[in-house]
C-alpha cells in the first residue's frame, strides 16, 4: 500500500437547516464529482458526498455514504488491518448525523456493526470476538462512557503500545454479540455522557467520542493449526472544530476551546506522519505537543 492510500479523506454537504432556510440562505458550496467549489476556487477530496438536497438523485444518503466506506472499514478490519475514522467539522455541520445518525436514518456506527457480524456469519471463521469500548476526551482528560459518571474519578491513562496500538489503562470493554448490543452500549454511553456534560458545565459538542471496536478471528487453518488475526476500529466523532468568537471565549469556554485545539493538531501530527513516514507506528511520544 502505498503511503498516500494510507490516509483518505472525503467531506460530506448537508442540507441548510430550518433556521438557515428561513432566514434567506442559499449555500456558497457546490460539488462536482470529487471537487469541491467555493467562488473560483476549487478542492480536490477523495471522496464528495452531497447531502445538500434530499430530493435529488444524486443525493448522498446515510446508505450510500455507508456503501462508499464499507471496504475500507470492514473488509479491511476482516483482514487484520487497524482502521480509524474521524468525523471533522463545526458544530452543526453533521458529524453526529454522519457517524451515529437518528432512529430511523442509521450512521456509520450501527451500519459498520450490523455490517461487520453479516460478514463474520458468512466468512464462518472458528472463532470471532468482537468487544467494544467507548470513551470521551473532554479538556485532554479521556473518561469512561459505559460506567457511570463520578466527580472524583481519574482520567484514564493512554500507554503506547507498539503491537497494538495505544492502549487505554482502565477502560471498559464490553463483548457484544449483534448490532443490537451495540445500540443498547450506544445508549448507555450518551446516558452517562448527559450526566456528565450537565455535571461538568459543558457545552455541546466540546469533547471527543471515541467508539473503539476489537475484533479477534481465529480460523483452522489445518488440523491443528490455527490462525488468529485482530484489528482495531477507531469511529471518532470529533469536537466542533470552530474558533470561539473573541469577545464568548472566557474562562471555560476558552479552556475547552484551547484543549480542542491541542487535540486537533496532535491528530494532524499523527496524520503527517502516516502520509509521509514509512512507519506505520506512530510512537506517542511523537504526537505530544
Ligand atoms: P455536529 O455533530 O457536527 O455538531 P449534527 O450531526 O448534530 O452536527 O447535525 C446538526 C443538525 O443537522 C442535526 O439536527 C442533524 O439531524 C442535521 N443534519 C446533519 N446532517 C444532515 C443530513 N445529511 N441530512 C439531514 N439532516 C442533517
Ligand atoms: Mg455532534
Amino acid at each position: 500500500m502505498a503511503a498516500s492510500d494510507n490516509v483518505r479523506v472525503c467531506v460530506r454537504l448537508r442540507p441548510l437547516s430550518q433556521k438557515e432556510a428561513d432566514a434567506g440562505a442559499s449555500a456558497v458550496v457546490t460539488m462536482r464529482g470529487d471537487t469541491v467549489r467555493l467562488g473560483d476556487q476549487a478542492f480536490a477530496f477523495d471522496h464528495c458526498f452531497d447531502s445538500s438536497d434530499p430530493g435529488s438523485a444524486a443525493h448522498a444518503s446515510q446508505a450510500s455514504i455507508w456503501e462508499t466506506l464499507e471496504p475500507s472499514l470492514v473488509a479491511s478490519a476482516i483482514d487484520g488491518f487497524n482502521v480509524s475514522l474521524f468525523a471533522y467539522g463545526q458544530t452543526g455541520s453533521g458529524k453526529s448525523f454522519t457517524m451515529f445518525g437518528d432512529r430511523g436514518d442509521r450512521g456509520v456506527v450501527p451500519r459498520f456493526c450490523s455490517s461487520l457480524f453479516e460478514k463474520l456469519a458468512r466468512a464462518s471463521p472458528a472463532k470471532t470476538t468482537v468487544a467494544v469500548s467507548m470513551l470521551e476526551i473532554y479538556n485532554e482528560r479521556l473518561r469512561d462512557l459505559l460506567v457511570p459518571y463520578a466527580r472524583d474519578a481519574p482520567p484514564l491513562r493512554l500507554r503506547d503500545a507498539p503491537r497494538s496500538g495505544a492502549v487505554v489503562e482502565g477502560a471498559k470493554i464490553v463483548e457484544i454479540g449483534s448490532e443490537a448490543d451495540l445500540l443498547s452500549l450506544m445508549r448507555l454511553g450518551s446516558r452517562n455522557r448527559t450526566v456528565a456534560a450537565t455535571a461538568m458545565n459543558e457545552k455541546s459538542s466540546r469533547a471527543h467520542t471515541v467508539v473503539t471496536v476489537r475484533l479477534g478471528i481465529e480460523s483452522d487453518a489445518a488440523p491443528d493449526e490455527k490462525h488468529r488475526r485482530s484489528s482495531t476500529v477507531h469511529l471518532v466523532d470529533l469536537a466542533g472544530s470552530e474558533r470561539n468568537q473573541r469577545t464568548e471565549a472566557s474562562g471555560q469556554r476558552l479552556k475547552e476551546s484551547s484543549h480542542i485545539n491541542k487535540s486537533l493538531s496532535a491528530l494532524s501530527n499523527v496524520i503527517s506522519a502516516l502520509t509521509t513516514e514509512s512507519s506505520t507506528h506512530v510512537p506517542l511520544s511523537l504526537i505530544h505537543i
